[in-house]
């Protein structure tokens, strides 16, 4: 059963989960050998084997209307191994005057990006991309609807380092009960700046960045692909719309096309520059049903895996880069797309 435990120094929540312990960890594309596979017969999401996974709640591209058979596009599962579920609600238990906790209540799927076992994202089609981004969106709308759930977060863990635990090309979704305390900070920091200056924090970073020009990797009509001035650690990325919107699930087909174009780019681009690095992105949007319309701004944090943080970082909270993004967003624009 998930719980959730408070950690009363710090106000932070974490979520015990021991079964996913149990999680299979088939790194089976890495292996010699099957590094370009496009099957493996032991794979549960690749064809022929979606009866291992959970019932299906979303198929795009099937022919038939045979519910969890092959002939699939992308299909999204709930996960197997879930840190949080649906079967009791989320409420805090004072356990002791020193412990808080309680049933670690939310929704968690995966997307399963494509049939094809080793695939890399960097190399999908436009098709490919929009189909992701779109499944992204429409279960984003299906799991902010659920009841108690505040926050929706999307994710692609790629590479064993950056915890990918399947090989096949996949991402995460998962819906919570909290908004979490990195969305909170961004949240009061982008009211704060409104209250002040009337406008959003994250417009005028664009404006700064497109006036300043040397940490832009690449933009198009709608989206814009730069580095923070901050960045955390090398080839950290974000993707923001041009436009200002706080809620990701509000983009329409022709924004999610444009945002395909950009992320296909960008991941090109960094698995040239990097050699292939583990990496981590994360959609941040506005919380379920709060009003942040004015002053937040949805972006996409991507967090190449090149280096790891250690005893500083972890006791400090301070990260040390040991490049810099200027010098990063030089060679990544200097890669040409193929
Ligand atoms: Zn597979
Ligand atoms: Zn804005
Ligand atoms: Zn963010």
């Amino acid at each position: 059963m998930p719980e959730m435990r408070k950690n009363l120094l710090t106000d932070n929540w974490v979520i015990m989960a021991p079964e996913r312990a149990k999680r299979p960890h088939s790194h089976i594309s890495l292996d010699v050998g099957h590094l370009h596979a496009e099957h493996h017969h032991e794979c549960h999401f690749c064809y022929g084997n979606e009866h291992e996974t959970p019932e299906e709640v979303l198929a795009y591209g099937r022919k038939t209307n045979i519910a969890n058979s092959p002939g699939w596009e992308l299909r999204v599962v709930s996960n197997r191994f879930p840190a949080v579920d649906m079967e009791k609600q989320f409420s805090e238990n004072f356990i002791q005057p020193l412990e808080v906790s309680s049933y670690a209540e939310g929704r968690a799927e995966v997307i399963i990006e494509t049939p094809h076992h080793s695939k890399n994202m960097a190399f999908y089609n436009l098709n490919e991309m929009e189909r992701v981004l779109n499944a992204y969106k429409e279960r984003y709308i299906a799991i902010s609807q659920e009841k108690h759930i505040k926050y929706v977060i999307i994710f692609k863990n790629y590479g064993k380092k950056a915890g990918a635990s399947i090989s096949h090309p996949h991402s995460q979704i998962i819906g919570i009960p909290i908004i979490p305390p990195v969305v909170k900070q961004e949240l009061s920091l982008a009211k704060k700046y409104y209250k002040d200056k009337k406008k959003c924090i994250y417009c005028d970073m664009i404006n700064r960045q497109l006036m300043e020009k040397s940490r832009v990797v690449l933009e198009n009509e709608e989206f814009i692909c730069f580095m923070p001035y901050a960045a955390r650690s090398p080839f950290e990325t974000w993707i923001l719309p041009k436009f200002h919107s706080d809620s990701f699930e509000f983009m329409d087909n022709l924004q999610i096309k444009k945002l395909a174009e950009i992320l296909k780019a960008v991941l090109y681009k960094i698995h040239e520059a990097t050699d292939n690095a583990p990496y981590n992105y994360f959609i941040h949007t506005s919380p379920v049903k709060t009003d942040t319309a004015e002053y937040y701004h949805w972006h996409v944090e991507l967090v190449p895996r090149t280096t790891t943080h250690a005893g500083f970082e972890l006791g400090t909270g301070i990260y040390i880069n040991i490049s810099t993004p200027e010098e990063n967003a030089k060679l990544l624009k200097s890669i040409k797309l193929s």
